[in-house]
């Protein structure tokens, strides 16, 4: 079964945004849209912020027309977590879990991480499961 998340679905809108995400929470969220009928969302695409979830899907929203990676979401759910490692290892989890047609890559890891602080995908079997880790 899939890990999905349970703060929505929202509406994928900058209104919305403000209104249900808290600013400056870590977090991860998934978008996507309903086909008719289903009551699960087809998801299209996961990420994370390590800073602020809101920012990020504002960020989103504003720069569609840029975003291609963005086409096609009307909806989000989100999830907030405590810790930068938990936040990666969670949008992991949800990439692994989704295959989201409009990620490209494997989630990286957190900007400036240092090597000597033990990170992995908790994905076994995934190639970023493994430590010390390989040149990505
Ligand atoms: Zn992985």
């Amino acid at each position: 079964m899939p890990r999905s998340l349970q703060n929505g679905p929202h509406l994928l809108n900058a209104n919305t945004i403000t209104d249900v995400v808290e600013q400056e929470r870590l977090g991860v969220y998934s978008q996507g849209y309903f086909k008719p009928g289903d009551k699960d969302m087809a998801v299209l695409r996961t990420g994370r912020s390590d800073t602020d979830l809101r920012s990020r899907l504002l960020r989103y929203v504003q720069n569609v027309e840029d975003a291609w990676d963005a086409r096609g979401c009307s909806y989000f759910y989100i999830e907030y977590t405590s810790s930068i490692e938990e936040t990666y290892r969670l949008e992991c989890q949800l990439f692994h879990d989704f295959r989201p047609p409009n990620n490209s890559d494997h989630p990286p890891r957190p900007k400036d991480w240092p090597k000597t602080k033990r990170l992995t995908c908790p994905v076994a079997g995934c190639r970023y499961s493994k430590w010390p880790p390989l040149d990505d």
